[in-house]
């Protein structure tokens, strides 16, 4: 008897003891390797025709024995094969063994567990199988963690056969309706529709006995998988049922998709693809953990799992399949990665999600407005992307909070500006805190509608953008007409010298709402950017340009401009008190929180 390896015993006792609910999906990994397997197979018998045959994955039950067998005539394995792929975990690294710190149930749900989850319902498995082109069969077999042995075997055909030996049947752990067929047949429609070749089984039936009004049963092959990739099916027989189901059953996702479509030809490739926009971004998303790509079929065979190359960095949350008959076949996958068809395919897949969304825009704004929530920040992310090269095709996809009070288009917010000639914006943490600028309050005042951004990336992106349909985008705080008023030149004067570096300048304006002061950027950095900067370890030290303004309208600065020459000490306090709420108004820190207590309570 051989010892499994240390890694694999864990997963197998874990397996053993199991007390994951959901054990039925053993059928649906076995069935997997099968498919697989014959893949495999398949591949090379369109080079060899020795190799091909009629493909199939038979499933026997045998109540007496209480054996659930799993057939394939794929390509086998030879006896070193059954000892790495089945004595180990798989070296495909499917499974990262983390047992520590996850529940079983999420340990076993979240990967696929593969071989080893036979043993959730089977107290012995026996593995017989005869690789492609060779003449010797061996049979691995194995009653649990103790270890497992391999000896000669016998076997017509190339291919596998697994024989799980139920356990007792239980309450928890129903072994019984696994011998049978309907329960069987359920269950791969579940979890194995559309694996491309056919499953079969001996299945009961009732019928009439001919001549007479007498029930009798019989026994007929069945092909219990309806096979035809939903992908190649008429666009117009799909439904949103079906796309649904396709898509828990492909992602094992419990959330439906918030959207899904199909795809097809769009330029000089034929294609077909399926494409889903998940219920809710994966938990690693935004972290560099997470692996994006579309599975690439050719043909019906798998090629490619996760092939990053089909989807730009900005449509990464998208999910789904690809197929298309006209990818070379023998070519390798590295090589595939810098295909020019790939190129092309990816080039046609990511304007037809451009399109799609485009649509549901004006056709189902809900349902775009919930995938923008969930996913909008990458998208807006697409914008500023390689400084700006998709910022065509993606600025009329991107939504933005608004004044008007609800989420708007570029394109919308150039609908309603009227005579006004540039599109403005403010950036701050919250929609509430943006709404609390005295820059937003006096637009607003003016009648103008400002976009609120309240994503990291949005303001970044703006800058990218510059200008839509020829209107300059600008924050509203900046850029407008200085206000003139020479009796108050004295008063700004005075302050600045009052605040030093803390500012470049003191300026007047008139449009701040009934704020005395507020704070605002020069240049390229705003304050909001200077904010995002100095959490990233590379963008330490960069400035923004501060200028602080005062409202001439204001009681308080009438107030000040009194002070002037009269009280200038008071005056001071009174600068540094309205500088402080300016920066607290910007969403921006107090350095000196006891000065300003300190001021507060002496003007008082
Ligand atoms: P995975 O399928 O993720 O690689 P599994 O635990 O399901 O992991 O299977 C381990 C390995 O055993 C497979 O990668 C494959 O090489 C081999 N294997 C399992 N079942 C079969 C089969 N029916 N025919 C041929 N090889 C198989
Ligand atoms: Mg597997």
């Amino acid at each position: 008897m051989k010892k499994f390896k240390a890694e694999s015993q864990r997963l197998l006792e874990l397996m053993i003891n199991s007390i994951y609910t959901n054990k039925e999906i053993f059928l649906r990994e076995l069935i997997s390797n099968a498919s697989d397997a014959i893949d495999k197979l398949h591949f090379i018998s369109l080079t060899d025709s020795n190799a091909s045959r009629e493909f199939e994955i038979r499933l026997e039950v045998d109540k007496d024995a209480r054996t659930l067998k799993v057939i394939d005539n794929g390509i086998g394995m030879d006896e070193k094969e059954l000892e790495d792929n089945l004595g180990t975990i798989a070296s495909s690294g499917t499974f990262k063994f983390k047992a520590e710190n996850k529940t079983e149930d999420e340990l076993i749900g979240q990967f696929g567990v593969g071989f080893y989850s036979a043993f959730m319902v089977a107290d012995k498995v026996t593995v017989i199988s005869k690789k492609y082109g060779s003449d010797a069969a061996f049979a691995w077999e194995s009653s649990g963690s103790d270890g497992y042995t391999i000896t000669p075997s016998e076997r017509a055909e190339s291919g596998t056969t697994v024989i799980l030996h139920l356990r007792p049947s239980s309450e928890d752990n129903n072994t019984d309706e696994l011998l049978s067929d309907w329960r069987i047949g359920e269950l791969v429609k579940k979890y194995s529709d559309y694996i491309r070749y056919p499953i079969t089984m001996m299945c009961e039936s009732e019928r009439k006995k001919e001549g007479t009004d007498e029930w009798e049963t019989y026994t007929e092959l069945k092909t219990l998988n309806s096979r035809t990739p939903l992908w190649k099916k008429n666009k117009s027989e799909i439904t949103k049922d079906e796309l649904n189901s396709f898509y828990r059953g492909k992602y094992y996702d419990i959330v439906d998709p918030l959207y899904g479509f199909t795809a097809s030809t769009e330029g000089a490739l034929t294609y077909n693809a399926l494409l889903f926009v998940p219920g809710k971004a994966p938990f690693d998303y935004y972290t560099a953990d997470y692996k994006r790509g579309l599975s690439l079929y050719s043909n019906g065979v798998l090629i490619m799992d996760k092939c990053e190359e089909l989807l730009p960095d900005y449509f990464g949350f998208m999910r789904g399949v690809v197929d298309s008959s006209d990818l070379s076949l023998n070519i390798s996958r590295e090589m595939l990665q810098k295909d020019r068809q790939l190129k092309a395919l990816a080039a046609g897949i990511t304007k037809r999600i451009i399109n799609e969304f485009t649509k549901l825009l004006s056709s189902d704004r809900e349902t775009y407005e919930k995938i923008f929530s969930e996913y909008g920040a990458s998208i807006k992310f697409g914008l500023y992307e390689e400084f700006g090269k998709h910022k065509d095709e993606l600025k009329d996809i991107v939504l933005f909070r608004s004044s008007v009070g609800k989420l708007t288009t570029l394109s919308e917010y150039v609908g309603r500006m009227g005579d006004s000639t540039e599109i403005y914006y403010a950036s701050g943490r919250s929609v509430e805190a943006i709404e609390r600028m005295p820059q937003v309050e006096g637009a607003k005042e003016k009648g103008l509608e400002v976009l609120y951004l309240t994503d990291r990336i949005d303001e970044f992106a703006m800058k990218v953008l510059g200008s839509y349909d020829g209107k300059k985008i600008t924050p509203v705080s900046s850029g407008k007409e200085e206000t003139k008023d020479e009796s108050l030149n004295g008063l700004t004067e005075f302050m600045g010298k009052v605040l030093g570096d803390k500012v470049k300048s003191v300026r007047l304006n008139d449009s701040i709402g009934s704020h005395p002061s507020c704070l605002t950027a020069e240049g390229e950095v705003s304050l909001e950017m200077e904010r995002i900067l100095s959490d990233m370890p590379t963008g330490k030290g960069i400035k923004a340009t501060r200028i602080m303004e005062i409202n001439p309208r204001h009681a308080i600065i009438a107030r000040a401009k009194d002070m002037l020459g009269s009280d200038d000490e008071k005056l001071t306090k009174l600068t540094r008190v309205l500088y402080g709420e300016a920066l607290l108004l910007a969403g921006l820190e107090i350095s000196d929180g006891a000065e300003f207590c300190g001021d507060i309570n002496d003007l008082i």
